[in-house]
């Protein structure tokens, strides 16, 4: 098999292997990794359509990730993707209302971050063991929400890691916190900070690129990685489920082999939907990309018209895992539509940085044809879960709500027939206020009479993710105000 070598979108910094990127996580220039060349799949559809998850995830990871050994790579597949996934099937399709939804939120913290966080420490290990880089990986994240959690189910009692978690102690959802503060594992540290998150954003990454603390550190035998969506370690895992999801419909004879089919995509960062351009650069059916934003809608607003420009309100809405302004992994599509030339990304780049906006030629412009981008509004977005609800019985959260409305637009401005996939990115249980708010339901008292209530309404169990939160141990109650979390660190690290 040929050997695949990442680079960064920047230029700078010479070529790595697969293994350095991840331990790397960001290029030394700034840029992200990307592959030097696309790998094409090597196994037939029908062959993808007779596999399980697993398999699936090797045969497509080996393809990126070319410096593993097979059983290297199979081991991190067997110790993410088991039984801490509440179905066998890992990521199951379910058909409502003439789209078929792809659940990506059976793992531990009920959204689909848990996709990539749960074989990132496996990969992250291995990597070290393999560059022989003995010193105990840190992993530093400030979180909204989803990411930190899912980072300390991945990370939380792996070997060779500690991993320490800031969050906005009043910005999260009830359940968020319930999850944060029960957190379990010895390596594990969670802090509440009074502040905003991007106060603790700030904060981190300072603490990242501060050189007394790296002296420390090294001192002390460790060294920071990020578990971050722009860890080529996060992105590769995803490709898998856009070509589970294909084998699936094809297996059960929804679609021929060859069928093209449409993805519809919440997208917050750009990580999720640049994991199905990437499924389709290997050779998997994909018609449209639709890229689904909320009200903060910047890649809307960029597709339509080949200008990225943050300049904007940032607003808080009922899908806070993409209200995002700057969508980081957008810049290895940049690279990609420029002919993978990191000068014209870079100058890019850096025009965003200087004045936050930036604007693609129309040469670049024609390579978007792939991708079709829309919105929705608080109100169409409760909306898209009340209709779907009162259809079908079925029970979206907030994220997904906001790809349904988006591919009712596409398909009435397209009239495309082709089967679409919608990502379902989060259980309506991690986001139930609003998903009762939506569906006309009273509030109820506590977080977890609530879940019971949406069961009842659902027709499906409590995920065991909420269920297990009834009578958890409280075990992180620190809270600190923003000037101390180095402190915290230092305490959490003995330094
Ligand atoms: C992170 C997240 C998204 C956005 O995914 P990106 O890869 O950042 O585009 C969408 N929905 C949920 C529930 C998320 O947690």
């Amino acid at each position: 098999m040929k050997e695949i070598l990442y680079r960064s979108t920047r230029g700078a910094a010479a070529p790595v292997t697969a293994s350095q990127a991840i331990l790397q996580g960001l290029a030394g220039d700034g840029g992200l990794f990307v592959p030097a060349e696309l790998p094409r799949f090597d196994r037939s559809l029908e062959e993808f359509a007779a596999m399980d998850y697993q398999e699936t995830a090797y045969q497509v990871m080996k393809l990126f990730l070319t410096d593993y050994t097979e059983a290297e790579l199979r081991s991190c597949i067997a110790g993410a993707y088991d039984s801490r996934f509440d179905t066998p099937e890992i990521a199951p399709l379910a058909e409502a209302d003439g789209a078929y939804y792809l659940e990506l939120f059976h793992g531990r913290t009920i959204a689909f971050k848990d996709m990539a966080l749960s074989i990132l420490p496996h990969l992250m290990i291995t990597a070290a063991k393999k560059n022989h880089d003995g010193r105990e990986i840190v992993i530093l994240t400030a979180t909204s929400g989803d990411t930190g959690k899912a980072a300390l189910e991945g990370f939380a009692d792996v070997p060779g890691t500690k991993i320490l978690v800031f969050y906005p102690k009043d910005g999260v959802s009830a359940i968020q916190k319930r999850q944060m503060i029960t957190q379990k594992g010895d390596n594990t540290c969670v802090v509440g900070i009074e502040g905003n998150f991007d106060d603790a954003q700030t904060s981190v990454k300072k603490m990242f690129t501060d050189p007394v603390l790296r002296v420390a550190l090294e001192k002390n035998g460790y060294h920071f990685s990020s578990a971050n969506s722009i860890n080529i370690g996060r992105l590769v895992p995803q490709i898998v489920y856009y070509v589970h999801a294909y084998s699936t419909l094809l297996r059960e004879g929804r679609i021929r082999a060859g069928e093209e089919i449409n993805v519809v995509v919440p997208t917050g960062n750009f990580g999720n939907i640049l994991a199905a351009y990437y499924a389709k650069r290997l050779g998997l059916p994909l018609h449209r990309l639709i890229c689904a934003s909320n009200e903060n809608k910047v890649l809307f607003d960029f597709f339509r018209t080949g200008s990225y420009d943050r300049n904007r309100p940032f607003v808080l809405t009922s899908s806070p895992s993409m209200d995002i302004l700057i969508s980081s992994n957008l810049e290895r599509l940049i690279y990609h539509i420029a002919g993978d030339d990191a000068k014209v990304n870079a100058a890019l780049m850096r025009e965003l940085s200087e004045k936050g906006s930036y604007s693609i030629t129309e040469s670049m412009q024609g390579k978007l044809e792939e991708f079709w981008g829309g919105y929705a509004g608080e109100r169409e977005t409760a909306e898209a879960i009340s209709s779907l609800y009162e259809k079908t019985g079925y029970v979206i959260d907030p994220h997904t709500a906001v790809a349904r409305h988006v591919y009712g637009l596409y398909t009435a401005e397209t009239g495309d027939p082709r089967p679409a996939v919608i990502a379902a990115t989060a259980s309506p249980f991690k986001f139930e206020s609003s998903v009762m708010r939506a569906l006309g339901q009273p509030e109820a008292q506590t977080d977890l009479d609530m879940a019971d209530a949406l069961a009842a309404l659902a027709n499906v169990p409590v995920p065991e993710a909420v269920e297990s939160l009834r009578d958890a141990e409280v075990r992180h109650t620190a809270v600190c105000s923003r000037d101390r979390m180095e402190a915290g660190l230092r305490r959490f690290l003995g330094l």
